[in-house]
C-alpha cells in the first residue's frame, strides 16, 4: 500500500461526492458553537468546548456534545438554519454535490422547545438557499432518538407525516444502540413506510451484534444501513446482504474501534477493510465531521491510507453512494454515467501513467 500523496488529496477533493451519513449537530463549526454558548450566557466553559472539539486520548463522548446543544444552546429556528446552511456550504466546498443529513426532531421539540413545523421550515429553507447559492442538493433525514423510546419515535414520525415536504426524504435512527435494539421501533418504521418515507437505521454500531442489522432489515425493512460493521461476524448473513444490494454507509473515524482495537491492529482488523471482500456495498461518510476533525475529502483519503483501497474501489464506492441515495431514478442514472466519466477523467489527470495509490 502506498502512502497518501498530494495528488491523492487533490483528486479526492475534486471528485464528485454524495454524503449519506452526517448529523447536523455533529457538523456544527466550533466558532458557531462558541457563539451559541456566549449568547446563552456561557453555560459551558471554554475548556469544556475545547474538550468537545478534541479528538484524542480522552475524547468527550460525541453524544454528550449533541445533548448540550439541545439542552443549552439551540434556542430558535434561526439556529437550525445557521447550522444547516454552514454544513451545506462546507460540504459544497468539498465537492459534495448531494447531502442527506440527519436531525433529531425529538430533542429540538421536547428539550429546546421549538415547534416541529418551525424547526423543519428553517432547515428546509437552508436546503433551498444552499441549492440556489452553492449548487448542492440537500435532503433531510428526520432521525429517531432511540434513547427517547418507541412512543416518542411514533410521535416524531407523525410530525413528519403531518408536515410533508419534498426535502424531508425519510427517517433514520441514532443515539445509543446499546439497550435500544431496532425491533423496539417497528411501529414507527411501519408508519413511516406506509406514509411513503424512505428509511435508514444505525445498526451494528458500538459493537452491537449483527442480529441488530438483521432486525433493521427484516423488522424495520430499511432501505440502507448506517455503520453495520458487525455484519462481518456472520459471513452467511453478509452474503445475503450482498445479494440484496444493501448499502452500508460506513464511517472510518467511528470511535468504537479506535477505543477497542489496539492501535497497531486498528487499520488491519477494522471491519471496513473486510466488508467489500464479502461482497458488501459500502460508502464512506463523515458522520460528525467537526467533532471527528474530518472532511469528506479526508474521509475518502482514509479509505486509501488506513484500509488500503485503490482507485477502482473508490470508484465503486462512489457509484454505491449514488445507488443508495434517495434520488429520483432519472437523476440516479444520469449521475451514475456522468460521475463515472468525471472520475475517470480526473484519474487520468491526477494519476497519468501510474496505477495510482492503494493496492
Ligand atoms: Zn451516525
Amino acid at each position: 500500500m502506498s502512502v497518501a500523496t498530494p495528488a491523492l488529496e487533490s483528486f479526492l477533493h475534486a471528485m464528485p461526492k454524495v454524503e449519506l451519513h452526517c448529523h447536523l449537530f455533529g457538523s456544527v463549526r466550533k466558532a458557531t458553537f462558541e457563539d451559541l454558548n456566549r449568547r446563552a450566557g456561557s453555560p459551558l466553559a471554554a475548556q469544556e468546548i475545547d474538550g468537545f472539539y478534541t479528538r484524542g486520548d480522552k475524547p468527550v463522548g460525541v453524544l454528550r456534545v449533541l445533548r448540550a446543544l439541545d439542552a443549552m444552546l439551540v434556542r430558535g429556528p434561526e439556529d437550525l438554519y445557521r447550522m444547516a446552511i454552514e454544513y451545506l456550504l462546507d460540504a459544497a466546498g468539498q465537492n459534495v454535490r448531494h447531502a442527506e443529513f440527519s436531525w433529531n426532531p425529538t430533542g429540538t421539540v421536547r428539550v429546546s422547545r421549538i415547534p416541529y413545523r418551525e424547526a423543519q421550515d428553517a432547515i428546509v429553507r437552508a436546503i433551498r438557499d444552499a441549492r440556489a447559492q452553492f449548487g448542492i442538493s440537500g435532503r433531510l433525514i428526520a432521525a429517531i432518538d432511540r434513547e427517547a423510546g418507541p412512543k416518542a419515535a411514533v410521535d416524531m414520525v407523525e410530525w413528519v407525516l403531518h408536515n410533508r415536504c419534498e426535502e424531508v426524504a425519510g427517517i433514520g435512527i441514532d443515539y445509543r444502540e446499546v439497550d435500544h435494539p431496532p425491533e423496539l421501533f417497528e411501529q414507527a418504521y411501519a408508519l413511516a413506510r406506509a406514509g411513503g418515507l424512505r428509511t435508514t437505521a444505525h445498526a451494528g454500531e458500538f459493537g452491537m451484534p449483527w442480529t441488530n442489522v438483521l432486525a433493521a432489515l427484516d423488522v424495520l425493512k430499511v432501505d440502507r444501513i448506517d455503520h453495520g460493521y458487525t455484519v462481518v461476524d456472520a459471513p452467511q448473513f453478509a452474503a445475503e446482504c450482498a445479494a440484496r444490494n444493501v448499502l452500508f454507509t460506513v464511517v472510518p473515524t467511528n470511535s468504537y474501534y479506535l477505543r477497542t482495537l489496539p492501535p497497531e491492529r486498528w487499520a488491519l482488523d477494522h471491519p471496513i477493510r473486510r466488508m467489500p471482500a464479502l461482497g458488501l456495498r459500502i460508502h464512506p461518510n463523515t458522520d460528525d465531521p467537526t467533532l471527528h476533525h474530518v472532511t469528506p475529502t479526508e474521509t475518502w483519503a482514509r479509505m486509501v491510507r488506513d484500509f488500503g483501497f485503490g482507485l477502482d474501489d473508490l470508484r465503486s464506492f462512489m457509484l454505491n453512494g449514488i445507488a443508495g441515495a434517495w434520488l429520483p431514478e432519472e437523476t440516479r442514472e444520469r449521475w451514475q454515467a456522468d460521475w463515472a466519466a468525471e472520475f475517470d477523467a480526473l484519474r487520468a489527470r491526477f494519476f497519468a501513467g501510474s496505477a495510482g495509490p492503494g493496492k
